[in-house]
């Protein structure tokens, strides 16, 4: 059956890019309402589905947009933690055009979310079961595929020049205790130069090591380093993870990723949704 939260619950944090506060709160809604943000900073209050199709910058993060320029972006980590405790339906109210980064990784939503609980609703769960495989590349050699597996399971591979990350794997089905232990407390990560230059041209004003683990060649800034062994991987995990939540629906089948990134999920979701022989739409 479908699932909402229990009660009303309010995340708070800085965005990544304004370093402004960013004021989450998430209500219980109705069966079939599905994942919806909406912007209580502007007057008419547009609300704005977390769906795919609604995906229109994937350049540093996930962003959705409304069509008519009101956007909410970095939704990747709150939706992977939504998917994770099989929260199907919720109304976002937010005070800004960012979801809180908080510190980089998944877990403080999940664990939020955990506190908070989930109540059972009326109508069964509906679930995309992927019948064909079907896949994304780029030019460059990165790529993205679905195929057909009766439990959601995920391959990726990331390979850096710098033997601090180097090539790591991630292969596994995607479990709930799975997520928490290995996925959720990841971060995301970035190269010092790549930092100095969005602080050039005035972004990330609230990025810090408290939320992000920033590179410098060998070296990690942080001083505590890794949290753990395969962090960057697990975090494109994450990532994945949340993203192929813009379905709309839990998945039964096989992600399998090299090398790519939020624009990759999105094109996978829409090069599978383009053919309804790709998939089935089952309630379990
Ligand atoms: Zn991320």
């Amino acid at each position: 059956m479908q699932h909402t939260i229990a009660q009303e619950t309010v995340i708070k944090g800085i965005g990544l890019h304004s370093g402004c506060e960013s004021v989450l709160t998430i209500k219980p809604a109705p069966e079939n309402f599905g994942i919806v943000f909406k912007r209580i900073d502007i007057k008419e209050t547009p609300e704005i589905k977390a769906i795919y199709s609604n995906v229109t910058d994937t350049q540093n993060c996930t962003c959705l947009s409304d069509g008519n320029g009101n956007i909410v972006s970095t939704i990747e980590h709150l939706m992977a933690a939504l998917a994770m405790l099989e929260i199907d339906n919720v109304l976002i109210e937010i005070n800004n055009p960012e979801v809180p980064i908080m510190d980089g990784s998944a877990l403080p939503f999940y664990k939020a979310l955990m506190q908070t609980g989930t109540v059972r609703q009326e109508a069964p769960r509906k679930i995309l079961r992927i019948k064909k495989n079907v896949m994304f590349a780029d030019a460059k050699g990165a790529k993205v595929e679905l195929l057909p597996n009766e439990s959601f399971k995920v391959f990726f591979e990331i390979e850096f020049p710098s033997k601090i990350v180097g090539q790591q794997k991630f292969c596994n089905n995607i479990t709930p205790n799975i997520f928490e232990k290995e996925i959720a407390p990841c971060r995301t990560f970035c190269e010092k130069y790549q930092v100095d230059y969005l602080k050039s041209i005035g972004l990330i004003k609230g990025g810090s090591l408290d939320n992000a683990v920033v590179l410098d060649g060998e070296n990690i800034l942080n001083k505590s380093g890794f949290r753990i062994k395969n962090e960057c991987v697990n975090h494109k995990v994450a990532d994945a993870i949340g993203d192929m939540y813009s379905s709309g629906f839990q998945i039964l089948g096989e992600l399998r990723a090299s090398k790519s990134g939020h624009y990759h999920n999105n094109q996978i979701l829409r090069t599978l949704f383009d053919n309804s022989d790709n998939y089935e739409i089952i309630e379990r």
